[in-house]
């Protein structure tokens, strides 16, 4: 199979959302009216984000997940995508499952897949994905208040256990594996929570390397610090059952949105969550100075070392 038919076979679908889609030298987009572009890129690599292995329909899910996570803490409307692919071997059998599993999702939220690239070489999956929210009320990392409410959406530290043990560093049983293993595999983005928080939320990012680095981010763009209680962080009780709390500040791979919102605002969030049936929890509050304070239930500042994911170090 020539890498053109491969395309047409697998990456070629109706793009009712573009002026041009696939098969040119480039794409044609039209943003709506008083829109700006909200572009992001995620890459996921063989060995260091998924295990050479993995399930090819989960893969394509998640390869676009994660990108779809990231327009979500934007407050952006995803719209396009394009995907460039390095594969090792123009294998039939995995890129109809990749696709059928990229393109559930896509359907899902709308998006059209618009173009791309592929080549041979080792898997690697990277998704560029385009979305657009009117200029002034794209959530930014740089606007939280003193005084906020730091919010969070689901639950943390479920996927990361499911990673512990694929990785052999703990053995769950089957049922707690299970009850965790598909927010490693297949995270929901939170595009509609995102949606939602426009012109309510002052910050807000998308919780992919852990809590406590990622609200790092807001805080630091941010200029302001946080006061977070450990016991409020929504966790599973399967977490809570193997003592893994922590992850929930440390764990990666959640694909929740952590965000500010001015504490006058605590109902309209309380109705959100019943309205999009997403628990979204009040872990803490911005203050004044730098840094995070993670309290234990007394309100005395736990000494917790934990640090983010960082491919660097
Ligand atoms: P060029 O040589 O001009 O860069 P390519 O041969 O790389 O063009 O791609 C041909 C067309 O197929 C382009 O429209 C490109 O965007 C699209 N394309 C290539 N790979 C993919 C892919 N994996 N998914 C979607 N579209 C793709
Ligand atoms: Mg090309």
């Amino acid at each position: 199979m020539s890498e053109f038919d491969l395309i047409r076979r697998h990456f070629t679908r109706a793009t009712p959302g573009a002026v041009l889609g696939v098969g040119d030298d480039a794409a044609l987009l039209q943003p709506a009216a008083g829109m700006v572009l909200a572009v992001s890129t995620d890459m996921l690599v063989s060995g260091t984000h998924f295990f050479p292995d993995a399930d090819p329909f989960l893969l394509g899910h998640k390869t676009l997940a994660v990108n779809l996570s990231d327009l979500a803490a934007m407050g952006a409307t995803p719209r396009w995508a394009t995907l460039a692919l390095s594969l090792p071997a123009a294998d039939e059998v995995w890129l109809e499952k990749f696709s059928a599993g990229f393109f559930a999702l896509a359907q899902q939220h709308g998006v059209d897949l618009v173009g791309g690239d592929t080549t041979r070489g080792p898997l690697n999956l990277c998704v560029t994905i385009f979305g657009e929210v009117p200029p002034q009320q794209a959530l930014r990392r740089s606007g939280a208040q003193v005084g906020d409410d730091i919010w969070v959406s689901g639950m943390l530290g479920d996927a990361a256990l499911a990673l512990l043990h694929l990785q052999g560093r703990i053995t769950l049983d089957e049922a707690d594996f299970a009850a965790c293993v598909s927010r490693l595999h297949r995270p929901q983005p939170r595009v509609g929570l995102g949606l939602a928080l426009r012109g309510i939320a002052n910050s807000a990012i998308d919780v992919s390397d852990g809590l406590l680095a990622d609200l790092g981010h807001i805080l630091e763009c941010s200029n302001v610090g946080a006061e977070i209680a450990f016991e409020a962080l929504p966790v599973s009780q399967v977490l809570r059952s193997c003592s893994q709390q922590k992850l929930a500040l440390s764990g990666g791979d959640d694909y929740e949105l952590c965000f500010t919102v001015s504490a006058t605002q605590r109902e309209e969030i309380d109705r959100l969550a019943v309205q999009l049936g997403l628990p979204l929890t009040r872990i803490g509050k911005i203050v004044a100075g730098r840094g995070c304070i993670v309290q234990d239930a007394s309100g005395n500042p736990l000494n917790i070392e934990t640090e983010g994911y960082d491919h660097f170090r």
